[in-house]
């Protein structure tokens, strides 16, 4: 009974939480089948899970600011590098491991063979990315010109406009290079971003990251002045972390109502059985990624019990699978990795931001199979160079992705375009993403808990050492 009682009062929140998504998904039906619910009675109807978005979205900036640049600060910059590098290579590692396993399933399954591109309904419109285009846009976001900008602006690419394409008109029998390049500069006027390169709701989270990663390691070298800030940033992050603990409170009945809100807002039901194959190949991919392959490595390094790691993690889990951002989920993240883990906060503070910003093992994978399935609907045979093209674009549209819903649909496009696709089959996959939307975010906020993990145990000796030659408190780093 004690076992049971204690149990429960460590995990209530977590329980209440299911609680809450199961009653949601039952209130979503029951409404949908009895209710005949006008557009803006849906709206009303949702708004109790909206405010639980934007309280989520209110608190990322303090958060990020102040964990990025107290992590890097109490760190010296040598260690703060190898932690670095270490995150970095992890998170490529674990990307390419997810894309050749979407690869894998999607050439074996191949759920776009018996079907046909035509018998699938399409829906909204087409995203127009270019390859060249986001990663530039990807090295413009890391430098914004303005810090205050870069908190709440909206993302628009800073490409310099071309002038307008002067197209010759003289016919000739092979194209000039002339027109060709005029043809390419036509498209690349056309292009229309929304949501690449880290920006998430309104925010440039690689921007804001990279100035805090560059101020920190300055504070970190300034000795006793910079302590005043180290303090200051470190009540900020304090502070902020007790407010997220008042907004968990609120998550059952927001979660509740986000989940009623979006089964009673889906129209096309009867998409999922089309297109069943394309997301059993989706989900078994993730499934595969998040039990097997994630575990080992983990448990290779950290010689710990994984699962249990991941268990730790369920509230941001579900969290994750509810709202499907990365973004919006870091909050509880951070406090399950710190509280339930346990891991270094010098670690999760450094790492976590970046990881839910450029880390997405979900979305990569499904960025793989889901040109590979296009492909097949268009009855395209792939050849290796083509597959590796997949594999490349993929990882930098996984990276580029920002962590908000549907973003990698939108990078979905680079994939394509690479080998040749049409951009606008893209629309081809619309109709369910926001299903396989939620599921790859929480593959993807666990492959980031994973890396802490992974990154604290690799970096054990570092901070030990530091343990022991600063004056700082062990149990309290800060
Ligand atoms: N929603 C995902 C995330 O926030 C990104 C994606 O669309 O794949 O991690």
């Amino acid at each position: 009974r004690c076992h049971i009682k204690s149990f429960l009062k460590r995990n209530w929140l977590l329980i209440a939480t299911i609680v809450s998504v199961v009653l949601g998904i039952g209130l979503g039906v029951v409404v949908r089948e009895h209710a005949s619910l006008s557009q803006l009675d849906k709206q009303y109807f949702g708004f109790p899970g909206e405010v639980l978005m934007r309280m989520l979205k209110l608190v990322i900036l303090p958060l990020i600011i102040s964990s990025m640049i107290t992590g890097v600060a109490a760190l010296d910059s040598e260690v703060s590098g190898k932690i670095g590098l270490r995150a970095v290579l992890y998170y490529f590692t674990t990307t390419i491991i997810a894309v050749v396993l979407g690869i894998l399933l999607v050439t074996t399954i191949r759920p776009g063979v018996s079907q046909d591109a035509d018998h699938i309904d399409r829906a909204g419109t087409t995203p127009n990315v270019t390859t060249v285009d986001t990663l530039l846009d990807l090295v413009r976001n890391m430098f914004p010109e303005n810090l205050v900008q870069a908190c709440f602006q909206q993302y628009k690419s800073q490409r310099k406009e071309l002038p307008p394409p002067k197209v010759p008109t003289e016919s000739t029998t092979f194209p000039s290079l002339t027109t060709i390049m005029a043809t390419v500069a036509q498209n690349l006027t056309q292009v229309d971003y929304k949501v690449v390169g880290g920006y998430s709701d309104g925010m440039n989270v690689l921007g804001v990251i990279v100035f805090c990663v560059a101020f920190g390691l300055v504070i970190g070298k300034m000795g006793e002045r910079g302590r005043i800030l180290l303090e200051f940033f470190d009540a900020l992050n304090e502070a902020t972390m007790k407010l997220v603990q008042i907004i968990m409170c609120y998550m059952p009945i927001g979660i509740m109502f986000l989940i009623a809100a979006k089964i009673i807002e889906v129209e096309n039901w009867d998409i999922f059985r089309k297109m069943g194959l394309y997301m059993v190949t989706v989900l078994s991919g993730l499934a595969i990624h998040s039990i097997v392959f994630l575990p080992l490595i983990y448990f290779v390094i950290v010689r710990k019990n994984p699962y249990t790691f991941a268990l730790g993690m369920a509230q941001a889990l579900v969290t994750a699978l509810m709202i499907a951002s990365s973004s919006a989920t870091l909050p509880i993240t951070f406090r399950c990795a710190e509280e339930n883990n346990r891991i270094d906060k010098r670690i999760t503070r450094f790492v976590l931001p970046v990881g839910a910003t450029i880390n997405m093992d979900g979305t990569a994978l499904y960025e793989a199979v889901a040109a590979i399935f296009i492909a097949q609907l268009n009855d395209m045979a792939l050849d290796v160079g083509q597959i590796v093209t997949i594999s490349i674009t993929a990882t930098v549209a996984s990276i580029g992705a920002a962590g908000v819903p549907n973003a990698g649909l939108v990078t979905m496009v680079i994939v394509l375009t690479a080998v040749g696709l049409p951009a606008s089959d893209v629309t081809l996959i619309v109709a369910v993403d926001w299903l396989i939307d939620r599921f790859r975010t929480m593959i993807n906020v666990l492959g980031d808990a994973f890396g802490a993990g992974i990154v604290e145990k690799l970096s054990r000796r570092e901070l030990e050492r530091m343990d022991v030659t600063s004056d700082v408190d062990v149990a309290n780093p800060f």
